[in-house]
């Protein structure tokens, strides 16, 4: 096959293991510079161009879209789609998937597990909203945070309505969410390929944090899944429409409970702590899935 890897930089780990993985099991690969594709539309043949090339015969691409490239990168993807190219990360889970409210609006209405969570435009339902999560503790969380920097707990009421009032004051878009105590700062990745969960990992926070994103210093350790976390991780990646996603979950006194679904998961983490090859996964499954004109809108 013909595989095109949508990536800023072909250094990054994720693409250099997709990129070897593929080599490996046989097939032609390039690494794609999201940005540097430019599109032409006209109503008989819709094409992606690359410094100077039309790009033709592609079979597959996987997309590692960063967060701050969203809107451009779905445009990309959506064209390869329009060309008849398989896309691993279709273009609207892409984008349904980075928006956090409108994801656990989509899981919510499927009935898997979540922390209560409200959300609310008015300045005058502060007290509602923290009245909806059952009061302090809570979390309130920046809708455009990532990698953990926008996650505050207050541990009163009276903390989270500064919390709540600062992001107010600052114009932003956030979330208001029940505090898991009793996951204890860790939190579940599941690497979900298709209908199975092929690698998992517990990360635990360091000592005075709750956050246990890698990024701020979270520890990494394999951990066995229950079937109930197996079945809630696959449930949210098909219920978003992701064929590759990092679910993560909280392990919680009533069960797991789904927090993220991350459509452009990172490796490293998940394969060093693991020692599964799941690049070498995500590439069998495309040659299992893909084929012409199959990526179509999904998920519920
Ligand atoms: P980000 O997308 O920035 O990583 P998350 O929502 O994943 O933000 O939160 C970061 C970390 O904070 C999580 O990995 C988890 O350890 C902790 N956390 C987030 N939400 C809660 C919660 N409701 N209860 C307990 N811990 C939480
Ligand atoms: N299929 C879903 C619907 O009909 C998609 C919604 C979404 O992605 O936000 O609502």
């Amino acid at each position: 096959m013909k595989i095109g890897i949508l990536s800023r930089n072909r250094k990054l780990y994720s693409t250099r293991r997709l990129v070897e993985a593929a080599k490996q099991r046989g097939h032609e690969v390039h690494v794609l510079d999201t940005l540097k594709c430019y599109m032409e539309l006209s109503s008989d043949e819709p094409a992606i161009w690359y410094k100077g090339d039309k790009l033709e015969g592609y079979d597959a691409v996987i997309p590692r879209i960063g967060a701050s490239i969203t809107q451009y990168g779905q445009a990309v993807i959506r064209q390869f789609e329009m060309t008849g190219c398989y896309s691993l990360v279709e273009s609207v889970a892409l984008v349904r998937s980075r928006d956090k409210l409108r994801s656990l609006q989509l899981l919510s209405r499927k009935k898997v597990g979540m922390p209560r969570t409200s959300f609310a435009h008015e300045v005058h339902n502060t007290k509602e909203l923290i009245k909806l999560v059952n009061g302090a503790p809570l979390v309130v969380k920046l809708l455009s945070g990532t990698q953990g920097k926008g996650v505050v707990l207050a541990e009163t009421a009276k903390a989270a309505e500064s919390v709540i009032e600062a992001f107010r004051e600052l114009k932003a878009d956030f979330l208001v969410q029940e505090f898991i105590k009793e996951a204890g700062g860790s939190d579940v990745r599941c690497l979900v390929i298709g209908n199975r969960v092929v690698a998992a990992m517990q990360r635990t926070a360091q000592d005075g944090d709750f956050r246990s994103n890698l990024h701020r210093g979270g520890v990494a350790q394999l951990t066995k899944l229950t079937p109930s976390e197996r079945a809630t991780a696959v449930k949210a990646a098909k219920i978003m429409g992701l064929n590759v996603a990092g679910v993560d979950l909280l392990r919680s006194s009533r069960g797991p409970l789904v927090m993220e679904v991350n459509s452009s998961p990172g490796l490293e983490g998940i394969e060093t702590a693991t020692g599964k090859d799941v690049a070498s996964a995500i590439i069998e499954f495309i040659e299992n899935n893909s084929a012409p004109s199959k990526t179509r809108t999904r998920g519920k």
